[in-house]
């Protein structure tokens, strides 16, 4: 790993130490991690992966961009721990999830990847560093491919409407300047959280505007 995502990773852990408490989010018992060791067990006895591929996304989406979508678990398994980690701002409760990753996402879905990029979040971190502490553990290119569109702020997760939500991640999203995927064969987008697949279907649907014959697969934490 670069020294970079390493000190970036004792950072946030320290981020955690200083800022917050030292107990476990889940027990309260003493921890220095964010998780205490018989809740981060209990979390990876739930945690399996799972596929459902690209055509199951059909009916909803219309035109489909990736081939198959992984998953570790279901939303609701796990509801406590994504609602601290995303709508709490327990950004370090990041380094607990990259490590749950990397227990179940073996080389097959990351083997020959050329590049992994993300769905970037309205003004937080949270899957660009994941992506990077990914990409660095499993030596992979990282690349940031789009970025949020500024004329549109809406935020997809308000949307409870399923149509809306795809409607509006139709113009969610900007390709940066200068991305050359000419060479590029197969990528993987991580996202957090699926729940109609539309935000990945459109940043795979732009990354295939630059390249139609990439093959693209989607790895996300938690199918909702
Ligand atoms: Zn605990």
């Amino acid at each position: 790993m670069s020294l970079i995502t390493s000190l970036l990773r004792i950072y946030i852990s320290a981020y955690k130490f200083i800022f917050f408490d030292s107990v476990c989010v889940f027990c309260n018992s003493f921890s220095m991690d964010s998780l205490c060791y018989t809740c981060l067990d209990t979390i990876r006895k739930r945690i399996s992966l799972k596929v459902l591929p690209g055509y199951v996304f059909q009916k909803s989406l219309k035109e489909v961009h990736f081939s198959n979508l992984y998953f570790l678990f279901l939303y609701d398994e796990l509801y406590d721990f994504i609602r601290l980690y995303k709508f709490e701002n327990r950004i370090d409760l990041i380094n607990h999830i990259v490590m749950l990753i990397m227990d179940v996402v073996g080389d097959d879905i990351l083997r020959d990847i050329d590049i992994i990029t993300f769905v970037p979040n309205h003004n937080k971190l949270n899957n660009f560093l994941i992506t990077l502490f990914l990409a660095n553990q499993f030596n992979i290119v990282f690349k940031e491919v789009v970025s949020i569109n500024p004329k549109n702020l809406v935020l997809q997760h308000l949307i409870k409407d399923k149509k809306s939500r795809i409607e509006n991640a139709k113009n969610k999203f900007v390709l940066k300047n200068g991305i050359n995927l000419a060479n590029v064969k197969k990528v993987v987008v991580f996202d957090d959280i699926c729940t109609t697949g539309s935000s990945l279907n459109e940043v795979c649907r732009m990354i295939r505007t630059l390249n139609k014959n990439i093959l693209i697969n989607c790895m996300v934490l938690a199918k909702a």
